[in-house]
């Protein structure tokens, strides 16, 4: 064994207690840290020769690189939509190292049992039924490409070509029909070789991102009665707006389409009794999206995919040799995801769930939902300071009397917040993403006051 593979076993402890101390003192700082510090270059350095040890490694970690790590798991991080990690989520997130087992498949551990548990107990959350079984990803985009690709074989069947054989060639160009589409939902099309042009934007309606429902049935009207796929957006990520799920199942009687809902963030709207009913009818979907990184808040990576096709799935996604085991009827994990072997991403999510339970999730929810609307009231009253949208859930769009950038940079500069520029209907604006579980009034209290100062 190497030197210091010898030394560090036998200083496992203290090496895990060194570490813990730091992690504790990373995470007491993170309130004060700045938020989103600009990329200061760090020098390269050559590849270790003999290496460092534990101790060492870590001293050169908190010296070259840790100053500039963001503090995006903190409460005013409002870029994209980050979320965090709750206590029990980074403590499940441990022992996912520690007991590192491959979560690919079902032999020789329980793993697979637990991630089983985990996701019966998202499906529950998510108001999904026994119907949809599910399976962890790294994120939505993974989680997106999956149910596209369970659809592209769905379609595939319906015209008598089994795409995961005989590849897209065999079927030609298919369909796919989206409001406010998300852009990995484009990449997923790229992936899968139906590209990025199968995509056809359906309108919206008048001044909101949900489609527009009888466009969309005039799309699939001029399809002939050939299949497609219909991607519903659950949570657009501007305006958090929600296409009308029931409206859109209720075409199904008239025309062939498989239905993925990308409900990355908004499928959490579930968990708020003011806004379930926004993702009314998601338990009808044929693949659903959901994020588990944003506002479950784990740690990355991980997301859930879910689907009613556990048959088609099994084969685009099988993964059989010799030394593997057979596809059975509870399949296992690598016969499910782009992934083969994988982290057992559950286990993180495992532990937020039974340390809060969908109560105390519900209160990270509806305290998000709760801060937006606080600060999108607050910004209403800067001169100049024009919302995009009504605050629908947890996300405020707005724009500005001033240049979109400078001011996404002063808000960064400050070390107080973030927040990241969009575009929206053509206007630069900025978006104030709520998904954090240590987010307070006083945080959004705080942000709008940054912004008071630096805009008027
Ligand atoms: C974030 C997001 C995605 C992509 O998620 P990743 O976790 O970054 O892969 C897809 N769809 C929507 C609506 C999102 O908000």
């Amino acid at each position: 064994m190497h030197k210091h593979l010898t030394g560090d076993l036998a200083a496992l402890p203290d090496l895990l207690q060194t570490t813990r101390d730091y992690a504790v003192s990373v995470l007491a700082g993170l309130g004060e840290r700045p938020v989103a510090p600009p990329p200061v270059p760090v020098p390269a350095a050559p590849l270790p020769l003999v290496g460092a040890g534990t101790a060492g490694a870590l001293a050169e970690f908190q010296r070259r690189w840790a100053p500039g790590f963001s503090g995006s798991a903190g409460p005013r991080y409002l870029g994209f939509v980050t979320g965090g990690a709750t206590p029990a989520a980074l403590a499940g997130d441990w022992l996912t190292g520690a007991f590192d087992q491959n979560g690919s498949n079902r032999s020789g551990s329980s793993a697979a049992g637990l991630e089983d548990e985990t996701v019966a107990w998202l499906r529950e959350m998510f108001g999904l039924g026994p119907e949809h079984s599910g399976a962890f990803v790294s994120g939505a985009t993974m989680s997106n490409l999956v149910g596209l690709a369970v659809g592209r074989e769905w379609i595939g069947r319906r015209l008598g070509v089994d795409v995961a054989r005989q590849g897209l060639a065999a079927l030609g160009e298919i369909t796919v029909l989206s409001g406010t589409a998300h852009s990995s939902v484009y990449k997923a099309l790229s992936i899968l070789g139906a590209g990025r042009d199968a995509l056809r934007p359906v309108a919206t309606l008048p001044d909101r991102e949900a489609v527009d429902v009888s466009a969309l049935a005039a799309a699939l009207e001029s399809l002939d009665g050939r299949p497609a796929i219909v991607v519903a957006n659950a949570g657009t990520v501007n305006t958090v707006d929600f296409d009308d799920l029931r409206a859109i199942l209720a075409l199904r009687d008239r025309y062939p389409f498989w239905l993925h809902v990308d409900a990355a963030f908004g499928g959490f709207a579930a968990l708020s009794p003011d806004h379930a009913h926004l993702v009314d009818g998601l338990t009808e979907a044929d693949s659903v999206c959901v994020d588990l990184h944003k506002w479950l808040n784990v740690p990355y990576d991980a997301a859930v995919q879910f689907t009613r096709h556990r048959d088609l799935q099994v084969a685009v996604f099988q993964n059989s040799a010799a030394y593997l085991p057979a596809v059975s009827g509870d399949p296992d994990f690598f016969h499910l995801t782009p992934e083969n072997s994988r982290r057992l991403r559950a286990l993180a999510a495992w532990f937020t769930l039974a340390a809060y339970g969908a109560d105390g999730h519900r209160t990270i929810v509806t305290g998000a939902i709760a801060a937006a609307h606080r600060l999108g009231a607050r910004l209403t009253a800067i001169p100049g300071v024009r919302l995009l949208s009504p605050v629908r859930l947890n996300v405020v769009c707005f724009s500005v009397p001033t240049d979109v950038p400078a001011l996404v940079q002063a808000i960064a500069d400050s070390g107080e917040a973030f927040l990241t520029p969009t575009v929206y209907r053509g206007e630069p604006a900025l978006r104030a993403a709520f998904s954090n579980w240590r987010t307070t009034p006083a945080d959004a209290d705080r942000v709008a006051a940054l912004l008071e100062r630096l805009l008027t």
